[in-house]
Formats: C-alpha cells, structure tokens, sequence
C-alpha cells in the first residue's frame, strides 16, 4: 500500500492549534504520516477562525485554491476543513465553489476517524458537525504534538459569556469542562515524557467548574505535578479573575505572565459588550498583579470602534492603557460577526475615524513596548526555544518566562533546548541575545 501524507494549516487561537494536533493524532492512527508541504500532500487539512470577517475570507479564498487544484495532483488529494469557519458554513463549503470532501465541526474532531474510513469508502461531501458524545474529554495518546517541550492541555471548550461581538459560543458551543482527573493525567503523562512548559486552554480558563473543582483547585492539583519548569493558562476572562489565582501564581511552576483582555476602557461600551465588569474592576485585578507578581507581563487585547464608540469612549481606553502600562497589547478593530447582537448595532464610526484611533493607540503601546523591553538588555534570561525567527529565517528563537520573543540570530538551536541567554538588543516586540549557557 502507497504510504498517505496529510498536511494541516492551522489559523487562529491556541485551541486550534490543539485541535490540529488532536486531528494529526487520528490521521496518524489512520496510517497517514506528516507531509513536508501542503502541495505534496494526499489530504489537506484547513484549520479555520472565523473570530473576523478577514479570517473566514483568508480560509475559504485557500480553500478554494486547493479545491481547485486538485486536477494538479491527479485528482488524488482530499481537501477538508475544520474550525470555526467549518461550524459557521456548514454544507455550503462542500456546495461550488469551495467543494471541500469533508467539513468537520468545532465540537467533532474525534470523529475525524470515523470521517477517513467514510473517505476511503469513496464517500464525499462529509458533514461531521455534530460530537459524537455528550461528555467531552480526550486521551492524551490521541495528540501528536510538533513541540516536545511545550504542550496545550484544553481545560475547557466553548464559551458561555455571550460577549456581544463575539461569533465563538455560537460556533464552538456553551462552556464545557474537562474531567480533572483526565487533565491531570495528562499533565503527568507529559512530564514524565519530558514536556516542561505547559499551557492550560480554554475559551474562558476561569470560568472552570467540575463538580466542585474551581479553577484555582485545579491549578493546585495541576501545579503539584513535579517536572513543569513553566505552567500558565490562557485566556484569562477579567470578571473570573480572583485573588486566590493571583496568590497562587507567585510561587513556580507558575510562568510570571498572564493575559487580561481588557477590550475597551469606557464602562458604557463594556456594557454594550456585555463583557461583565467595569474599568473600576479591571483595574482593582491589574492592581492586584502588580502587587503579588511584580515582574510579571501583562497582556491584553484591545478593540477599536465598537458600534457606537464615541471620542469620549476612545479617551477612556487610553487612559486605561496609560494607567495599566502592559506589557503587551494585540490591538484590533472591531469586526462584524454574523448572528452576534453587536451585528444588529448601527456601525456608526466612520472608516477613517477608526483608523485615526487604531494609530493612537499603536503609537501609544509602542511607546510602552519599547519601555518594557528595553528592561531586559543587559540581563541574562532562560529561553525555551520554539521555532524559527519571521524575520531572519533559520535563526533560532524562543521565549522568555514572561512570554517575551527572543531571536538568536548567532546561535544554533533544536525547538524545545532551554538555553541561558544574554539579552542584547530590544525591539517593539522582540529581544535579540546571544546563548550563553545550555540549560536541558
Ligand atoms: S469570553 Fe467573550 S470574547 Fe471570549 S470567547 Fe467568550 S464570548 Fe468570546
């Protein structure tokens, strides 16, 4: 029998990226094996975001150009997509001119195997949409991971918060919780293999409920588990972040990071959001970070032109920003999603306004970068490699405990090396330094 490469594009958040993981699990189970590129490829694989409107376009437009090539790999290569993109569309991407062989649901990944057996049947046209079971959970041996240092353990899935804007609990479905025992279980098993950066997921990690497990019982069971070098878990909802969590995370294996989004800083457009607290509260939680994990980073996510964002509004995010000076901020503009109760509201703020305020805010976070990263020239820090630089391909980079990029531009480094480094220069968003020492 020939042997069947799959190849996987993965866009959007960090569940996706597991979700791609869990999805090359099953094909390799199948007998499939990594290709080195999506064009020698027998199954292609698009792992969609729909959370923007360019996101979906971006995914259906390559959809179509696999689709339509498949004439130049002599009708022999299977194109699917999954995701959010997937849920959304549903049966209109098998329809012209997409014609994906198989969609597979946000909730349906495990039933990828049940969906290569239909494939190789001669079935097309697939529609996986649907879990197969009520309860969800996942076998750690079902993930093949590319990182064997670094993992993503889902605690949770789908989002039950409704935030105005926001297309996620109608494509990824109401919060689900993950067994305990099954994440720990999990944890341990990645330890013992020698994975020693782990990184909790979920839509809303604190909003995590099993049975009487909160969030922060699950952080002590999980953090008691010997061999993580650097735990931390995304994304963090600032009405669910309590003192207890911020207690726990001064002391190791907690990573000092975390990330607050804070969205917009005027409580009458976190009203309209329906995001659940006020500035007032965001900052008491920020000040809590500041007092117990002082040298921690803090992220956050900002949206610009909300439907109704007045002047007045915009200030108030400003003010935020000046006031919290994070570390990091991912910056974006407010994007209609379909079915959202936002996408009902009059998108009152002109183009060219947005983009005015887009600048502001841009100029003023990179004023804040440049200061927060200028800090670290000069120190030695330890860095986790993980890739490859963007800019200076074949350069090795990694990360700091903080999260912070490091390139190494005169180093030679494997993906998973933990490595003691002179920091020596400080960008926008990155750092460039030079190994000193091998760590593992
Ligand atoms: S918390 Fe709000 S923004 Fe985040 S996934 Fe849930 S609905 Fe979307």
């Amino acid at each position: 029998m020939t042997e069947r490469t799959y190849y996987i594009l993965t866009f959007g958040c960090q569940m996706n990226k597991l979700d791609s993981e869990l999805a090359a699990g099953q094909l390799e189970m199948a007998g499939y094996s990594l290709a080195e590129s999506a064009e020698s490829a027998d199954l292609v694989l698009l792992n969609t975001c729909s959370v923007r409107a360019k996101a979906q376009v971006k995914a259906t437009s390559l959809l179509c150009n696999f689709t339509r090539d498949v004439a130049g790999k002599s009708g022999r290569r299977i194109v699917g997509i999954m995701g959010c993109v997937a849920q959304q569309m549903q049966e209109k991407l098998t329809e012209a001119p997409y014609l994906a062989e198989f969609v597979l649901g946000s909730r349906a990944v495990s039933r990828l195997a049940e969906v290569l057996e239909r494939l190789a049947a001669g079935e097309r046209g697939i529609l996986a949409l649907e879990e197969d079971c009520a309860s969800w959970d996942y076998e750690a041996e079902t993930v093949s991971r590319l990182n064997k240092r670094s993992a993503y353990v889902a605690i949770s899935r789908g989002c039950s918060n409704f935030c105005t804007y926001c297309i996620v609990p109608y494509v990824r479905g109401p919060i689900q919780h993950r067994r305990p025992e099954s994440i720990v279980d999990e944890v341990r098993s990645l330890t013992d293999s020698g994975y020693i950066d782990i990184c909790l997921l979920g839509q809303n990690v604190n909003a995590y409920d099993y049975d009487g497990c909160s969030f922060v019982n699950l952080l002590e069971r999980v953090a008691s588990i010997g061999g993580i070098r650097r735990l931390r878990f995304i994304t963090t909802h600032p009405k669910d972040l309590c003192i207890d969590t911020v207690r726990m995370m001064v002391n190791p294996p907690f990573a000092p990071y975390i990330s607050l989004p804070l969205q917009s800083g005027s409580d009458r457009i976190l009203g309209l959001m329906n995001r659940g607290y006020t500035r007032g509260q965001y900052m008491e939680k920020v000040s809590w970070l500041k007092e117990y994990l002082p040298g921690a980073f803090i992220s956050t996510d900002i949206m610009v032109g909300f439907p109704g964002e007045t002047e007045a509004d915009f200030e108030d995010t400003l003010e935020i920003v000046r006031k919290a000076q994070f570390d990091n901020i991912y910056s974006f503009v407010y994007s209609t999603r379909p079915r959202t109760k936002a996408a009902s509201l009059m998108s009152d703020v002109p183009d060219e306004v947005i983009k005015a305020r887009f600048k502001r805010l841009l100029a003023l976070q990179r004023q804040n970068h440049i200061d927060r990263l200028k800090r670290f020239v000069g120190e030695t820090v330890e860095v986790l490699i993980d890739g490859v630089s963007k800019k200076d391909k074949g350069a090795p980079c990694g990360r700091t405990p903080q999260h912070v990029i490091v390139n190494l531009p005169h180093d030679k480094c494997d993906v998973g090396e933990l490595v003691e480094v002179t920091i020596t220069g400080a960008g926008i968003r990155t750092l460039l330094g030079k190994v000193t020492k091998r760590i593992l």
